[in-house]
């Protein structure tokens, strides 16, 4: 088979340069190199995240740090903002590591607002909620200024945030939104190959998880910051990865935030654009429409499975037919990582060639 372009909300498409750097040669994780490599990414590494704080590498995908940031952080009950796939998941991994866990749902495609946590924490007792910022199985942003100011009103409580589909797409502020865990994972917005995840931690954070029994070893937050201070990881990382980063670093920087930022905005307003032009419908409420892919309604009945087939035999091209119980009924196209106008342009009008 032939390269098959991925415009599906992750992984993505990997860039050339990212591979190369990945490929490079191994050093040892022990050795002055590995601790050289790991510092000099991490001031660019701090001001994407838009914090003052260390940035964590953990070898993982980013479920690892979700469960984690559970098993860190909460004792007792656990408030689990619920609007699609992955942050219903986040309940079920709660229950899982045997939490009290309550649900805060909404139903798919509706924004989880500050309101809503406000009144469920009200309630009392929580030691933390969970909220995922882009939903990326509905496509649907939530209002996460919104939510952070309405946790901060309950003092004890800590915020645990999910960025993984729209860290670098728009800039959040952990620091000053009062988030405690933040983090994402590489094969999104990053553009590098899965298995890696990345993360922050408010001081209070890592007090808690100091207080916390029985945190396990391999995600221990305690164990990430000892670490972090020698600049080194708990165990052999994937060292492919971090020096895939630090050039993917480079890429970043040498566009500018900024620039990152608006070009992510441009290229998502195409696509909504050529979905409302050719009669489609977006899934989420409006207003709440992600910046990182768009979830159209698939309101025109066209066989996805055949579409998808076509522009992957024709055009090299792959979208994504639907997540979980939306299957067929929506479909949703990635702007995430290095995507341009011209590459987003290119794949439209290969859908438009397909659906005719
Ligand atoms: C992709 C995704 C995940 C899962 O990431 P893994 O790297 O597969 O663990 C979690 N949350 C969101 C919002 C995602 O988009």
């Amino acid at each position: 088979m032939g390269h098959v372009k991925l415009f599906i909300p992750g992984p993505v498409e990997v860039s050339r340069k990212t591979f190369e750097a990945f490929c490079r040669p191994m050093v040892g994780h022990r050795s002055k190199d590995f601790q050289e490599l790991y510092a000099s990414i991490q001031p660019r590494l701090r001001e994407a995240f838009r914090t003052t704080r260390p940035v964590y590498l953990s070898t993982s995908s980013a479920w690892g740090v979700m469960e984690a940031a559970i098993r860190n952080l909460v004792r007792g009950k656990v408030l689990n903002c619920m609007s699609g796939a992955f942050s219903d998941k986040w309940y079920d991994v709660s229950v899982r590591c045997g939490r009290e866990a309550v649900k805060c749902q909404v139903e798919w495609g509706k924004p989880i607002t500050g309101e809503l946590v406000d009144r469920h924490l009200s309630a009392g007792g929580f030691d933390a909620v969970t909220l995922i910022h882009n939903e990326t199985s509905t496509g649907t942003m939530n209002p996460l200024a919104d939510v952070a100011e309405a946790v901060r009103r309950h003092p004890d409580v800590m915020l645990i945030v999910d960025t993984v589909s729209s860290f670098s797409v728009l800039p959040i502020e952990p620091e000053k939104l009062g988030i405690d865990v933040m983090l994402t994972g590489s094969q999104k917005a990053l553009a590098l190959p899965p298995g890696l995840a990345l993360f922050t931690l408010s001081q209070r954070a890592l007090d808690r998880a100091a207080q916390v029994p029985a945190r396990g070893y391999y995600f221990d937050f305690v164990e990430f910051h000892a670490n972090a201070e020698k600049n080194m990881t708990i165990s052999t990382p994937s060292i492919g990865h971090i020096n895939a980063l630090k050039s993917k670093l480079e890429d970043i920087f040498e566009e500018g935030l900024e620039n990152r930022y608006e070009r992510h905005r441009r290229n998502n307003a195409m696509v909504r654009k050529w979905a409302k032009e050719r009669g489609f419908e977006l899934f989420p409420e409006p207003g709440y429409e992600s910046l990182s892919l768009t979830c159209i309604r698939n309101n025109r009945n066209l066989d996805l499975p055949a579409v998808n087939k076509a522009l992957k035999e024709k055009h090299g091209f792959l979208i994504d037919g639907g997540y979980g119980k939306l299957k067929g009924q929506t479909f949703r196209i990635s702007n995430m990582g290095d995507e341009t106008e011209e590459t987003m342009g290119a794949l439209l009008r290969a859908l438009d060639d397909v659906i005719g």
